[in-house]
């Protein structure tokens, strides 16, 4: 007569869903970060989106920490990447499912567009994961921008 493991409090759901999305469901992406000096200095050489979880090996749609190339699972398997956040303070992450940087400093979705910075990892990632470059152009040095260049022709 074994009793089914089923005698507990029925104390259910004490607001978990204010951990669901965020406030207004959508935040839009920042244009600015101040946590992108914490960049991996390379990151042209990243795992493959197919990484597992370094920790417990969950094997997809994982994040990427851009500090350090460490692979750890999101917040709906086994929180790895938040734990890594909380021990190391690394707070930019490339989610491999879809591609998006997310700070968790800044608990805002970074927009790839607009930060250089992120660009080539996500260059990278995208040519790993789809096989072919992001749709937008990758920064080619267009222009060597040198405010210090003076218009003073100073001929003869
Ligand atoms: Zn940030
Ligand atoms: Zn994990
Ligand atoms: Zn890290």
């Amino acid at each position: 007569m074994a009793i089914a493991g089923s005698s507990s409090i029925p104390s259910v759901g004490e607001e978990e869903e204010e951990y669901y999305g965020f406030e207004s469901g959508w935040v839009e992406a920042r244009t600015s970060c101040d946590h992108l000096p914490s960049l991996c200095s390379d990151l042209t050489h990243i795992p493959i989106p197919d990484s597992p979880c370094t920790r417990c090996q969950n094997p997809s749609e994982n994040w990427l920490c851009l500090s350090c190339k460490d692979v750890l699972c999101s917040r709906f398997v086994n929180k790895h990447m938040v734990h890594h956040h909380q021990e190391t303070g690394h707070c930019l992450a490339l989610s491999f499912s879809d591609l998006s940087v997310w700070c968790f400093a800044c608990e805002s979705y970074l927009d790839v567009q607009a930060i250089q910075a992120l660009q080539p990892v996500y260059e990278v990632a995208h040519l790993l994961k789809f096989g072919q470059r992001p749709p937008f152009r990758t920064i080619e040095r267009s222009k060597p921008c040198d405010p210090q260049k003076e218009a003073s022709t100073s001929g003869s």
